[in-house]
């Protein structure tokens, strides 16, 4: 493989995409090596195979506000690969979602599901619908009207969706309902359902939980753990709540959150009691992490990302490249031991160059936060025994699932000098798994 021109060549075919092309191109420089170590992979075309989507559906969706005017989004799902099980991956909803983003996000799924050892495709789907300041009737209907479309591609053995940006319990529950009406079938066809309807206990909990046990397992490649760090989070949906609860129950100490508007800072940690009113402000009443500041009266900097504050550790979990170059540079000159990323593709090209020139610990998306999709695949089989594992057994499973990607990443990421390159581990070993299972089913 020159994966050069397997950029270029993929680049010119689908300009524009510029997520799409970053996911690909950091993927592509750690696994060339490896791949070229077998002459069979590249007789079958097996790299342009595996990065373009086996298909993508895209459709216009159109539904009613509560003024009674028609709206219309656009809706996707990209089912990326699904060689070593059915398609799986998030449905996000966000103003800024599109086709590159999507792709970007079901390349990386792939890999990720890979990852867990559990058997599960890659795929990734959602909506430029944004739930925020729309009434519940609303996002109902929008749910709804998604289905009716995205209902005829997916089923329990063909592609299980779940939840991203955007898209929570109450969307799920929505979606699923329209679902199950239109297949007059009770299935396991999306993940991070209702407790009552076939969800998995800890599902919620999974992302953030899988990150901290992730980043517990590099601490302890340094003789260290969480007792007394202080901890820099993004974001304040899902994956950031849940990562603050485990760094606090392992005793860190969270000085940051954020919403897409700007940071809070507060010197005397996030407490319990504070995490509890965040969960209430985001969950219930659909608020702003400045009311944060004003109920607690700590620093709120508008329009900025939490970066530049001292601290020993940053866990990213709002979005895709959050941190860019000058962010990592200011990270590492404030002494972070390590970064691991809750959200996908959180940390630029550039940003993760200057972690590992710097050597700190550093551990991508795909593997850090594949706790989530873990869970899902845990609700799935579930789902299939018509059986509910309880919350012990699940995050037993999800914590030894994590220890489990952290052992390969060393496996496959450990460099002569011992540091590990954790992007390189995930990647490679992600990749041979799917690159296997594809050689194994011919030229489909
Ligand atoms: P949520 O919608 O629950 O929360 C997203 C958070 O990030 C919100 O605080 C949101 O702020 C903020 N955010 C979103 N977009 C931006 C932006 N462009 N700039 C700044 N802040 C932004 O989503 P999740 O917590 O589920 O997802 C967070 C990340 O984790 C995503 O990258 C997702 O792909 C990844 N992930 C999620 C998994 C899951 O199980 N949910 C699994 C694996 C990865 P605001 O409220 O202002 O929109």
């Amino acid at each position: 493989m020159d994966a050069k021109k397997v950029l270029e060549d993929l680049k010119r075919r689908f300009p524009n995409e510029p997520e799409y092309h970053q996911a690909v191109e950091e993927v592509l420089g750690t696994i060339e090596e490896e791949y070229n170590k077998h002459p069979e992979f590249e007789k079958a075309n097996l790299i342009e195979r595996l990065c373009i989507p086996d298909r993508v559906y895209q459709f216009r969706v159109t539904w009613m506000d509560d003024k009674g005017q028609i709206q219309t989004n656009m809706g996707y799902r990209v089912q990326h690969n699904n060689a070593i099980g059915p398609y799986k991956g998030g449905i996000r909803f966000h103003s800024s979602v599109n086709l590159g983003i999507l792709k970007f996000l079901a390349f990386e799924q792939t890999f990720k599901n890979s990852l867990t050892t559990l058997p599960m495709g890659g795929a990734k789907g959602g909506s430029d619908f944004s739930p925020r300041g729309k009434s519940n009737a609303e996002v109902m209907r929008f749910c709804q009207a998604f289905m009716l479309e995205l209902g005829r591609h997916i089923g329990p053995d063909i592609d299980v969706p779940a939840g991203d940006i955007g898209v929570g319990g109450r969307e799920v529950g929505y979606m699923f309902g329209m679902y199950k009406k239109l297949t007059r079938e009770f299935s396991g066809v999306l993940t991070g359902k209702g407790i009552e309807f076939g969800g998995s206990l800890i599902r919620p909990e999974a992302t953030g939980y899988g990150n901290v046990y992730f980043l517990m397992e590099m601490l302890k490649t340094k003789g260290t753990d969480l007792k007394g760090k202080t901890v820099l989070i993004s974001g304040s949906g899902n994956v950031a709540q849940y990562t603050a609860e485990k760094v606090l129950q392992l005793g860190g100490k969270v000085l940051t959150m954020s919403d897409s508007n700007g940071y809070i800072y507060d010197p005397d940690g996030i407490d319990r009691e504070k995490l509890d009113y965040i969960m209430e402000l985001k969950n219930l009443y659909r608020g702003r992490i400045r009311e944060y500041a004003e109920k607690y009266g700590c620093k709120y900097v508008e329009g900025a990302r939490p970066w530049g504050e001292k601290a020993d550790i940053a866990l990213p979990s709002a979005t895709q490249n959050e941190i860019n170059g000058d962010d990592a540079r200011k990270l590492v000159a404030n002494g972070v031991m390590a970064v691991s990323e809750g959200a996908n593709m959180p940390s630029t090209p550039e940003a993760i160059r200057v972690f590992q020139d710097a050597k700190i610990l550093y551990a991508p998306g795909k593997a850090a936060n594949a706790g989530g999709v873990s869970v899902s695949g845990l609700e799935m089989s579930q789902n299939s025994e018509r059986l509910s594992w309880t919350a012990e057994e699940v995050d037993n499973r999800l914590h030894s699932i994590m220890e489990n990607i952290h052992q390969n990443c060393v496996k496959y990421g450990t460099e002569p000098d011992g540091y590990v390159n954790y992007v390189k581990g995930a990647n490679v070993a992600g990749f041979m798994k799917v690159a296997k299972a594809m050689m194994a089913q011919g030229i489909v």
